[in-house]
């Protein structure tokens, strides 16, 4: 720090507009959603600050509309990456060296931009890209990217003022230094914060950044890319390259200077860059800081004491908003049998009641999902679900792509608890609930345990404080954010820091200080006022 000890803004969580009708943000929203889906756009990579088009392009289409065109994209060569690399390391040089008030400066003057002027543009790209309801795209790409924006800038200065105790002949300083080469940021197509807040966090940390979206997200990813531009990112700070995905990652871990990955999406993807981060461990400079927020198979168990109601707003609300293609949407639930009856029958009502289409028409609960690869392996699920003896679909089960990739609502009921679609992600709207006798509340939870390989989010809902105890208990390790009557969705940033861990993540915490630290590498400084000039203690006198 130069010349004073700053205090940053205290961060505070941006209130959700509503969209009801006759509302300003309506009116300003769906106007620039027409906008959008009435021109097309043509999004180039952005490497060391310019505007880069290979020639080989793709087309994005929204999911709801997929004959629809609204724009096309710029694939990467290996070449661009390398450029990419390259354009980062001389950035380094600079912004390393930048003191942390102007990076504070940057990224709050974004959280600004994107809560004012780019506050429709975003959510309206959120809602054509990922086919987002105007209230997912709200809660997603305004509020919480603008929290993480804030709230980081909080963190970092938290970080900062980590300082070891000094005596009167020796002052000890931590430094938190950028780790040192490039970090590499992979996101997934479900948030739109998520993809802004991978990148950001290193950059507001001092790194420099190669950026891969996903193609899904391209769309959005562009609004992302201008705000950060107006705010005044420097060039070569936060690289964005698209297209495929193996020879873009093959080619930033075959450099001796890739220091981090900052990875959320499937386990799966997750597991095989972490084998390709140790292919090339001798390559490296550095040991890679390796972060992943990965898959998910949420949990909900009602205790009978539970309200069945409540219950049933839980899956509904946690199973099914934004088709659940949340990481944290809940997709099997645990009932006991003396509430079922009533558990079902809101459910089944609730479900009933949802309109299905596009975002466009703000009356639509629920839209399509992302792209055709995931409506056929949803399909192919239902369609075995239909088949199979041991389970049963009571509400939902339909499916169409004519136009979108629409999948209805589903509930499937099983009386094996091992059943397929109570272990696999699915990520769709779909959800398996298992009816146990209620006197086998025990043994119900330690199956909770033991069904899946992921430990993400979880929620128990009971009116008895011992068998809320006791789910606390048991299920430790089933779940990084467990939640106690309520359903297992909606973490906000600055509230409940989130990831888990098994198969779900590293669990490094997003919207945390804990995340910001792993893009750090502190230097210790001891300075001492009185050198000593003479080597022998005192012990070794006669
Ligand atoms: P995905 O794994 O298909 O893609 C994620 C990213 O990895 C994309 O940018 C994609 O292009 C890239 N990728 C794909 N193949 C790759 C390869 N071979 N090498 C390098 N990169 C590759 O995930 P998705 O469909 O975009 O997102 C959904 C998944 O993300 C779900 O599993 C969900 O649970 C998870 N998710 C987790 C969290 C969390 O916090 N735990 C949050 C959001 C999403």
């Amino acid at each position: 720090m130069g010349k004073g000890f700053f205090n940053v803004p205290v961060a505070k969580n941006e209130p959700i507009k509503s969209y009801a009708p006759g509302s300003p943000e309506r009116e300003a929203l769906l106007q620039a959603y027409k906008k959008m889906y009435n021109s097309t756009v043509e999004v180039s990579m952005s490497i060391n600050g310019k505007a880069v088009k290979s020639g080989n392009t793709r087309t994005m289409s929204p999911p709801h509309d997929h004959k629809h065109i609204v724009g096309t994209y710029h694939l990467a060569e290996k070449s661009h990456v390398e450029d990419a690399i390259a354009g980062a390391l001389e950035a380094r040089k600079s912004w390393s060296q930048l003191p942390w008030e102007h990076r504070a400066g940057i990224f709050l003057k974004a959280a600004e931009l994107i809560a004012g002027p780019y506050r429709a543009k975003i959510n309206a790209a959120t809602m054509m890209a990922q086919s987002k309801t105007a209230h997912q795209a709200e809660i997603d790409a305004a509020c919480e990217f603008i929290d993480f924006l804030r709230f980081n800038v909080q963190f970092m200065t938290n970080i900062y003022n980590e300082q070891p105790d000094s005596t009167s002949d020796a002052w000890n300083r931590l430094e938190y230094r950028p780790l040192e080469g490039f970090t590499y940021a992979v996101t997934p197509f479900n948030f739109t914060a998520i993809a802004g807040n991978l990148p950001s966090c290193m950059a507001l940390m001092g790194n420099v950044v190669v950026w891969k979206p996903s193609d899904s997200q391209v769309f959005s990813a562009k609004i992302i890319m201008d705000v950060f531009k107006e705010a005044g990112v420097p060039d070569g700070v936060i690289n964005v390259v698209f297209g495929d995905p193996k020879m873009i990652t093959d080619t930033v871990m075959a450099s001796p200077d890739f220091a981090g990955l900052h990875f959320t999406g499937s386990t799966f993807i997750f597991k095989e860059l972490w084998k390709n981060i140790g292919n090339n461990i001798h390559h490296y400079k550095t040991y890679p800081k390796i972060v992943g927020e990965t898959g998910g198979k949420d949990f909900i168990v009602a205790h009978k004491s539970a309200n069945a109601k409540q219950v049933a707003t839980a899956i509904v609300r946690g199973a099914f908003e934004f088709q659940g293609q949340k990481c944290s949407a809940a997709s099997r639930a645990y009932i006991p049998k003396s509430i079922w009856d009533d558990v079902k029958k809101y459910v089944v009502e609730d479900v009933n009641s949802f309109k299905m289409g596009s975002p466009e028409d703000l009356s639509n609960f629920i839209t399509a999902v992302i792209h055709e690869d995931s409506f056929d392996k949803l399909a192919t699920y239902l369609d075995q679900a239909k088949t199979d003896a041991n389970a049963n679909i009571i509400v939902g089960g339909g499916y169409d792509k004519s136009k979108g990739y629409f999948i209805e609502p589903t509930v499937i009921v099983t009386n094996d608890p091992k059943y397929t679609t109570m272990c696999d992600e699915l990520f769709g709207p779909v959800i398996t609930i298992y009816v146990y006798e209620d006197d086998a509340y025990s043994e119900t939870l330690k199956l909770v345990d033991e069904t899946s390989d992921y430990a993400l989010t979880g929620s128990i809902i009971s009116a008895d404080r011992y068998a809320i105890d006791e789910a606390t208990k048991v299920l430790e390790n089933a779940a990084g954010n467990f939640y106690i009557n309520d359903k297992p969705t909606g973490a906000v940033v600055g509230q409940q820091p989130f990831g888990g861990a098994r198969a779900s993540g590293t669990n490094d915490k997003a919207g945390s200080a804990q995340n910001l630290l792993r893009w750090v590498s502190p230097r210790m400084i001891k300075e001492t006022f009185v050198t000593p000039v003479d080597y022998r203690y005192p012990f070794l006198g006669e």
